[in-house]
């Protein structure tokens, strides 16, 4: 039986409405040992019927039959699998990779050897064959065009296909580096089928086993010159090879080792062009930055729009309770109602806890700086982690701050000593013993007393009382007053003392030079204070040092409070606290049934329309902001991926006319994309870290977490993954004829 038969084939191209005959009535059979030289003029049909043969090219009249079998009911996928069980086809202008080494341009072509070492032996031993040893790590642009097209021979042997097809292989060669080739193909023809396509037979005469002439695309005369010898393949008898080509393995494990083969082809094609693949890395890496910097801005707008709007500050097992006619509770019953439904502890005066305190400090140059803050319990914060020390004191706080307060406030010890907080008693004077940093941009900054300065705290903010009118009396004559002055608490000051700023205080002294200062001073305006006497304090280190205001009046914080409670027997309000949220509920759900309206702290309200237009404008904003950006950069990486698939269209062109399939070859591409995206996921993250560790950037930037980044990782993967994937469609759409340079027409 014939190794191929060609019967009445005839092949007609039809371009732009000319018809031109390419062959026609073929009738030609084959056997394994043969050497055939086709010859002819040019336009004869030569190239045609070496592309028909070689399943390149497809023919419309007759049948071409393989081992017997028939082909013309093949499609698109049986033919991939012809060219690569049987066909190896040899171009005039050599079409090796040329980003590919030798060695590479051979192991390509033993693909379907799994085995790394034993795929290599062979791949040596073939260019060993073909004399290129000493050229084995040498790239395919850097060989001579004799070398060129020994490494292609070395890649038909590797193929271990039993046909050989060559188009005018010495073409493009001199005369002694054409000879050398030729006996080179006469050499391998012992054991293969080697049909040549020349037009000079001469070249030929010594090695050709048969003589075909075409004239017009049909058969002009069919030689036999000498009597072909068939010599089974040394190396495939030997054991070398393990190639199964008579058993076609099944769908699913081809398709597996495929794959494999792929991310073997993606690894070399990655490396083959440095340069493009460093470029390509490059502008992945921009285009991951790109999302992970407008994910960061765009975070908290695009929060916005899936933000609640919560009516307290939320805190585990805390419940907000008034009485349900709203008449104001005393101390005790508050107190009672705790023990009622077993709440652990409670704030009578709770607003401190839903407050945003205005924070400020002078810094090391002597400004102010301020920043929000709100309040926790310090039993939620260990010490682990703090700079300086956990407060001890009512007048000591322990800072909760972003990292990038870390210069500002000290990495070894505190170096600010105190804070004054705004929205307690008009500006309390607080002492720094320790802060506490944080990396999370979503949360917010904290102010931690100890449990007594937070009762103290609560009460003293609750307050609405905060003028207080000061009168100077002599033998129950007013010598002096100073009346609206504003009173703020500050520690430093002893009980039985008020201290007045160095203003009002050298007003006092010059208008009554001959008092001394333990004259006795009153405040008036409350009941229990009528017949008090305090003494007005010299301002030793005040106004300078302590707080922004210096119109105050400062007081203890022990008179402040005692102000503070008859000012506040109007606060209705109450937090309770539970072990936690399980537990504040159903308590919560007992007090509704009792009188009392009673809700968690994680209760939401509905805002009105305008603020619901606004917050979902600003969202909707962010939004498009931020989908923009990501479309942008898609369009960017599209752009540039495309480049860099162009670049390899011939190169998978040749993969194909070797018979790698489309689904390694692909896979490939893939691969080498999944390796390109690699450095910039490391750029994500150690910019992450960067950020992380930069107390500068850490403000500027929302601290995302790592679900999200996760969660970017994938998208973009999927979004490079479906680029590369329209863009490897456009390329497969080509027929391979077409995509190869020269169109295999020579
Ligand atoms: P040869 O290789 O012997 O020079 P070809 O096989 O390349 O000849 O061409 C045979 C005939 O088919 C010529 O008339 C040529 O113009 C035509 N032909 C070949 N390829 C194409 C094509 N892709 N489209 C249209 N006509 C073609
Ligand atoms: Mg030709």
């Amino acid at each position: 039986m014939a190794l191929l038969q060609l019967k009445d084939i005839g092949k007609i191209y039809v371009s732009e409405g000319n018809v031109a005959v390419g062959i026609r009535g073929v009738n030609l059979s084959f056997k394994l040992g043969e050497f055939v030289a086709i010859t002819g003029k040019s336009g004869s049909g030569k190239s045609t019927l070496l592309n028909v043969i070689s399943g390149m090219d497809t023919y419309e009249e007759g049948e071409l039959y393989i081992e017997g079998q028939s082909t013309s009911h093949y499609l698109q996928p049986e033919w991939e699998e012809y060219r690569e069980r049987y066909i190896s086809f040899i171009f005039q202008d050599y079409n090796i990779i040329e980003s590919f080494t030798v060695l590479q341009n051979v192991e390509l072509a033993l693909m379907h050897i799994e085995d790394k070492k034993q795929r290599r032996e062979r791949a040596l031993a073939l260019i060993d064959r073909v004399g290129l040893t000493s050229h084995l790590k040498q790239k395919g642009s850097k060989l001579s065009g004799g070398q060129k097209q020994r490494t292609v021979i070395a890649r038909a042997l590797a193929k271990d296909s039993p046909i050989i097809l060559a188009d005018e292989p010495t073409g493009n060669l001199d005369s002694q580096t054409s000879k050398e080739i030729i006996a080179l193909l006469k050499e391998v023809s012992k054991e293969k089928l080697v049909i040549v396509v020349t037009h000079n037979f001469d070249d030929f005469k010594e090695c050709a086993t048969r003589h075909v002439r075409i004239f017009d695309g049909a058969i002009e005369s069919d030689h036999i010159v000498s009597s072909p010898q068939y010599i089974a393949d040394s190396m495939q008898s030997n054991g070398a090879t393990v190639q199964e080509n008579a058993t076609a393995p099944k769908k699913s494990a081809r398709f597996i080792r495929e794959v494999k083969n792929g991310f073997t082809l993606g690894k070399s094609i990655f490396f083959a062009k440095p340069k493009l693949s460093v470029f390509l890395c490059l502008l992945l890496i921009v285009g991951a930055l790109g999302v992970f910097f407008i994910t960061s801005s765009c975070a908290l707008g695009l929060n916005a729009l899936i933000g609640q709007n919560n009516m307290f500050n939320y805190l585990e097992g805390r419940v907000v309770a008034t009485n349900d006619d709203g008449t104001p509770l005393t101390d005790e019953e508050v107190a009672q109602i705790a023990q009622k439904y077993g709440a652990e502890s409670y704030i009578r005066f709770d607003s401190i806890l839903d407050a945003s305190l205005g924070v400020q400090w002078k810094n090391h140059e002597g400004y102010f700086s301020s920043i929000y803050a709100s309040v926790d319990f310090i039993n939620n914060y260990s010490n682990q982690g703090v700079v300086g020390k956990m407060p001890q004191e009512p007048n000591e706080v322990l800072l909760y701050f972003p990292i990038s307060y870390k210069p500002e406030f000290g990495e070894q010890e505190p170096l600010i000593e105190q804070i004054e907080l705004w929205s307690i008693g008009n500006g309390a004077i607080y002492k720094v013993t320790g802060v506490k940093y944080y990396v999370d941009n979503n949360l917010e900054p904290k102010i931690i007393f100890t449990d007594e300065g937070l009762e103290l705290a609560s009460l003293m903010r609750a307050s609405n009382r905060s003028y207080l009118d000061i009168y100077v009396k002599q033998d129950g004559e007013v010598v002096w007053s100073y009346e609206n002055a504003m009173a703020a608490p500050c520690f430093d000051v002893e009980e039985g003392k008020i201290y007045i700023n160095a203003y009002s205080y050298h007003d006092f002294m010059q208008a009554n030079s001959d008092l001394n200062l333990q004259t006795e001073i009153s405040i008036y305006g409350f009941d229990y204070l009528d017949s008090s006497y305090i003494t007005l304090n010299e301002p030793t280190k005040w106004p300078e040092d302590y707080g922004s205001n210096n119109y105050f009046v400062y007081i203890s914080p022990y008179l402040y409070k005692e102000i503070a409670k008859q000012s506040t027997t109007e606060y209705r309000q109450f937090s309770l606290f539970f072990a936690n949220d399980s537990e504040a509920s159903a308590a919560a759900e007992k007090m509704m049934e009792e009188g009392y309206i009673a809700v968690l702290s994680n209760a939401t309200y509905k805002t009105d329309g305008i603020d619901t237009i606004l917050n979902t404008i600003l969202g909707i904003f962010a939004l498009v902001y931020w989908a923009g950006a990501i479309i942008f950069l898609a369009l960017f990486i599209n752009l540039c991926t495309q480049r860099s698939i162009e670049a390899f269209k011939n190169d998978m062109a040749i993969m194909r006319a070797m018979g790698i399939t489309v689904t390694a070859i692909k896979t490939g591409m893939y691969a080498r994309m999944l390796i390109a995206i690699i450095p910039s996921y490391i750029a994500v993250i150690l910019t992450a870290i960067a950020i992380f560790f930069n107390p500068v950037a850490n403000a500027i930037f929302t601290f995302l977490y790592a679900w999200q980044y996760a969660l970017m990782f994938v998208g973009l993967l999927i979004l490079v993954t479906f680029i590369t994937h329209r863009q490897i469609k456009k390329l497969f759409n080509t027929s391979v004829k077409k995509s190869l340079k020269g169109g295999g027409v020579a």
